[in-house]
């Protein structure tokens, strides 16, 4: 075998071990907290500024009071190392959260369409919270970042170490079944982490005191929404998992969110 084949083996093997997706969470729904590095977090603080500079801030009671109760709950529970909170309701009517690195956490007008004003409003909009907040928790974008470079890295140097007479050698053939299976997971990898913020929201929202079902609500009313205004693409297709996959991982996931439910009584 040649240097240059054992060299490119090693380094698939080492792409593919950073590439093995970190959960954040166990069975027991014990969270593991991560620190962002700081560039990720000032990346963070930087965006978070120039939205709040572009987009218009909505000041109604309506939406600000039940987004600053539900964060002054939730922030109680998570641990987000060096996070600097904020919780800020921009104008706009699509159905949307989102959390960056650093604690800063925007949620949009148009989601209160889905949360409603009932007596659940305030668990489902912890629910979401959670959830987005859980993608920064896991640092999940670092992760992603990280993978990305991985990928580019080995791809770059299969691509370098190839010459026409090593195209038909067998370990070739071999790297590249590795790539392809890599490629294969890079999709899935977002969906994972998907699934882990479920989880880790309902934890979160239990913590906070707020029934973690409300998550599975959650889902169905914004089921409900995605098929009145567009159907979803197929699940492999997606990055973000089928809303019935979601739902059933919930379900599924329940008995142990409820017992953190239980303990914040
Ligand atoms: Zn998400």
């Amino acid at each position: 075998m040649k240097r240059s084949s054992l060299i490119l083996i090693a380094l698939f093997a080492l792409a593919l071990q950073s590439c093995v997706f970190r959960s954040s969470i166990d069975e027991q729904g014990n969270i593991t907290v991560r620190t962002a590095n700081k560039l990720m977090r000032s990346h963070g603080v930087r965006q978070f500024e120039k939205m709040k500079r572009k987009k218009v801030i909505s000041t109604d009671p309506r939406f600000t009071e039940p987004v600053a109760r539900v964060a002054e709950r939730l922030k109680q529970v998570i641990v987000l190392p060096k996070a600097e909170w904020e919780f800020v309701v921009f104008e706009d009517l699509s159905p949307n959260a989102f959390a960056l690195p650093g604690g800063k956490v925007g949620v949009n007008t148009g989601l209160f369409q889905i949360i409603g004003d009932d007596d659940q409003a305030d668990a489902i909009l912890a629910a979401i919270l959670g959830h987005e907040i859980s993608h920064t928790t896991a640092t999940h974008a670092q992760q992603r970042i990280i993978n990305a470079i991985a990928l580019i890295a080995v791809g770059q140097l299969l691509w370098s170490s190839l010459d026409s007479s090593e195209l038909d050698n067998p370990e070739y053939a071999l790297a590249g079944f590795a790539l392809a299976g890599y490629l294969a997971e890079a999709l899935p990898f977002s969906r994972k982490q998907e699934y882990e913020s479920d989880k880790m929201g309902a934890v979160y929202m239990a913590q906070a005191g707020y029934n973690p079902r409300a998550s599975i609500e959650l889902w169905k009313r914004l089921r409900d929404y995605h098929r009145i205004n567009g159907g979803q693409q197929p699940e492999f297709l997606r990055t973000h998992p089928h809303d019935d996959s979601r739902i059933e991982a919930l379900e599924a996931f329940m008995p142990v969110a409820l017992r953190f439910y239980a303990s914040s009584k």
